[in-house]
């Protein structure tokens, strides 16, 4: 009996201590920093200066993806499911003019989700009806008579009908096409014009960063200011409760097409982002253009070095949708 009490204090004694021990895990777990969230997006749309360089027709017809554009997007979010992970498409509606979309359809029933990206890619701080896109520039009747707002409005509200009706889905979230450097910080009205169109969130700024001289390869100070960059640009919301989840550098364009980088910068520059953010548990918002990838990028290397960084983390990054993303912003 008495060896009993004792065996049973001893055991007390060791639950006690491990209940200790489990809420000092607990207490510092509390503290610790949510695990990294990592989003790869593409936006599909042509890309001008691809897949030549002197194709600039694209500027015209943004939604008039091309086959090789197609099957890059299929093909990489097949290399995203490997790794569970989801790419999040941004969808420039004009595309579903063409005789088939069944490509698409594949995509959204792997479970990817698609936002809207409007129907002709606009500007939404265009000063005049006409400079919303080229197409209208060429085309002013297009557009004759209305505001700039108008046009915006409208062309964000005809991509959600073309997605609702072409591929029986409602929108995920919205990007705007181009970014900017303050985001719609300044356009409020704009906030909520996004807000009754139904979006609940919106990724419209892109951070300025140094990226170097062209066909040279970027110095230390180029990826020390990309990485600064990133740091300043993560989600946050408007004073009107729209969320925004920035665009992280470096884009494709910024980077191939506009630098004409070679992929070893682009891999290092990436992996240099996603070091950070995992040390610092913040959010990268890879964004991407098939376009451009198709050309610069066949065999998927960027996508699969973020997967495989994610897949091999230790649990400090998980993918995430800019849904899910958004939906970890606080309230105000
Ligand atoms: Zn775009």
């Amino acid at each position: 009996m008495e060896s009993l009490v004792s065996d049973r204090r001893r055991f007390l004694r060791a639950a006690g201590a491990a209940a200790v021990t489990a809420m000092n895990v607990c207490g510092a777990g509390s503290t610790l920093k949510p695990t990294a969230q990592i989003a790869i997006t593409l936006d599909l749309e042509m890309s001008a200066q691809y897949p030549t360089r002197e194709m600039l027709e694209w500027n015209f017809q943004k939604g008039n993806l091309d086959e090789a554009t197609k099957r890059y997007s299929v093909g990489a979010a097949r290399v995203a499911a490997q790794y569970g992970a989801k790419i999040h498409f941004f969808c420039v509606a004009r595309v579903l003019e063409q005789p088939k979309v069944s490509w698409l359809k594949r995509i959204i029933e792997a479970g990817h989700p698609v936002g809207n990206h409007t129907y002709d890619h606009v500007n939404l701080k265009a000063a005049t009806a006409q400079q919303t896109q080229f197409r209208f520039q060429r085309s002013p009747w297009l557009v004759a008579g209305k505001s700039p707002n108008d046009v915006v409005r409208e062309n964000i509200r005809l991509a959600t009908h073309a997605m609702k009706q072409r591929l029986g889905i409602m929108p995920a979230g919205f990007r705007t096409p181009g970014g900017f450097s303050n985001g719609l910080d300044d356009r409020e009205d704009l906030q909520q014009m996004l807000l009754d169109e139904g979006f609940k969130w919106v990724s419209s700024r892109y951070p300025p960063h140094k990226s170097g001289i062209a066909r040279q390869p970027p110095g230390e100070d180029v990826y020390r200011s990309i990485l600064n960059a990133q740091q300043a640009a993560q989600p946050y919301r408007y004073p009107t409760g729209l969320v925004e989840i920035p665009m992280s550098p470096i884009s494709d364009v910024t980077g191939f097409r506009s630098k004409y980088w070679k992929r070893e910068y682009f891999l290092k520059a990436v992996g240099q982002i996603l070091d950070q953010c995992f040390e610092r548990r913040e959010v990268f918002d890879f964004i991407a253009h098939p376009s451009c990838l198709v050309v610069e990028d066949p065999d998927f290397e960027i996508i699969r070095l973020i997967c495989e960084r994610v897949r091999d983390s230790d649990g400090r990054a998980e993918f995430g949708t800019l849904d899910q993303i958004a939906a970890r912003v606080p309230e105000r």
